[in-house]
């Protein structure tokens, strides 16, 4: 790799991290003294295809020139960050030289605006279509979306990405109008809308007996900033629930605002803590798997999540008249209300209820989180009856102590289903 591509290399993988709406993991940090196996919060990320598979992509900026000036990026115009661009075909290349190494089995690839919103479609577009046409590469392509783009050049690029994503970046309008002046909702609602009705029109045209070209086989995501405004939880949620009703959006990912270099004095000076982003998911977990509507999530009287304990959790302290519930007469929806039990254990709990009557020790088998559970339910020989309920402390009693996690407590959670 030339001295140049590389230099080009570290400016626009270190631009791309900010964005999360390809989901990435990876340490931040490299133990001290190392020479092999250090970890850095860019260049590769991990995403899941349409078949559940875990991929690594190179995640990288098409370029980090941008003529817009949005206030919580590092990119916009008025920033004096160092500067980049690839060409298309650089770009084609180090995806090829990554895949051919094994380092990579596809490309995340976004931009800031050049020229025009159409300008840069077409760049990127062009990166995929070089890829799938002259390489016959195979691999996976996630491509960012630039609202305003002509719908044309956004059908094309689904053409040639698995995956599309237009960041709607803030959560409302006036957030928008604060920070991002540029950019319109409505465009960007527009832009997901194009996508949706494309990706619809590709499977009903399957079912009909069809071979239509693919379309972004792996649907559209795309991005939520988390407090960079005062804007609070349910009015994120809101949002959210909107782009997975209205848009059929796959994934909304949040993303907490982090400080920026020489920020306009209207943003926070520090990042809101990583706890929220994590309730965020947790409560958007409740909206897509668990039969919760946005307006009951939040109990609180500010309207955002519980940082202390999670929001099912939060819910059932707040709606004790719902509890307890007995586990062997109660429906799938009941069940998925009730704290500490995952959807995974509600499907086994349906299914051993056909045989036999649920006893605690059947519960705890599943790895339930009794101490958690019990003041919430009634099982074949437990019946906490209004005591617990009733309790002043219960919120004590039921709140996990603080731990340090561990992978195997994220491992066993994802066992039992549980988020
Ligand atoms: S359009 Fe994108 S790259 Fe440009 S300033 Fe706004 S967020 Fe940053």
């Amino acid at each position: 790799m030339s001295r140049d591509v590389q230099q080009k290399l570290e400016i626009l993988a270190d631009a791309a991290k900010y964005d999360a709406s390809c989901s990435s993991s990876g340490s931040k940090s490299t133990r001290a003294g190392s020479q092999i196996g250090s970890t850095e919060g860019m260049g590769i990320c991990h995403s899941y295809t349409p078949d559940g598979r875990c991929v690594s992509l190179l995640k990288i900026l098409l370029t980090n020139y941008c003529i817009f000036d949005c206030q919580y990026c590092v990119n916009r115009v008025s920033s004096d960050t160092p500067r980049a661009r690839f060409t298309v075909g650089e770009v084609v290349q180090l995806t090829m030289d990554f895949y051919k190494r094994n380092y990579v089995e596809g490309l995340f690839l976004s931009s800031g605006i050049i020229q025009n919103s159409d300008y840069t479609m077409e760049q990127l577009t062009q990166v995929a279509k070089d890829l799938r046409q002259k390489h016959r590469f195979g691999g996976y392509i996630h491509l960012k979306t630039i609202p305003g783009a002509n719908e044309k050049l956004i059908e094309e690029a689904g053409m040639w990405a698995d995956r599309l994503s237009v960041n709607i970046e803030l959560p409302t309008e006036l957030d928008l109008k604060q920070l991002a002046p540029e950019k319109k909702k409505p465009e960007i609602t527009q832009a997901m809308h194009g996508i949706q009705e494309k990706i619809e029109e590709t499977k009903s045209d399957r079912n009909a007996g069809y071979k239509p070209p693919s379309f972004a086989p792996a649907g559209q995501s795309t991005q939520m900033i988390v407090g960079a405004t005062a804007t609070s939880d349910d009015a994120i949620l809101a949002t959210a629930d909107e782009l997975y009703t209205a848009h059929e959006l796959r994934r909304v990912y949040y993303s907490a605002y982090s400080p920026i270099p020489h920020a306009d004095a209207a943003l926070p000076g520090k990042s809101p803590p990583l706890i929220r982003e994590h309730r965020l998911y947790q409560a958007d977990w409740l909206l897509r798997f668990y039969g919760f509507d946005v307006d009951e999530i939040v109990v609180r009287e500010d309207r955002n999540l519980d940082l202390d304990i999670d929001p099912k959790l939060a819910w059932a302290l707040a709606h004790r008249e719902y509890f307890p519930i007995d586990v062997n007469r109660a429906t799938r929806e009941q069940l998925l209300r009730i704290p500490g039990i995952g959807a995974r254990n509600v499907k086994r709990m349906l299914s051993i209820r056909r045989h036999h009557a649920l006893r605690t020790e059947d519960l705890k088998k599943m790895r339930v989180v009794w101490k958690r559970t019990k003041s919430f339910v009634i099982t074949a020989d437990h019946n906490p009856s209004l005591g617990d309920l009733d309790r002043q402390d219960l919120r004590q009693l039921v709140t996990p102590k603080p731990k340090q996690l561990t992978l195997f407590d994220a491992f066993g959670e994802a066992l039992k289903g549980e988020f």
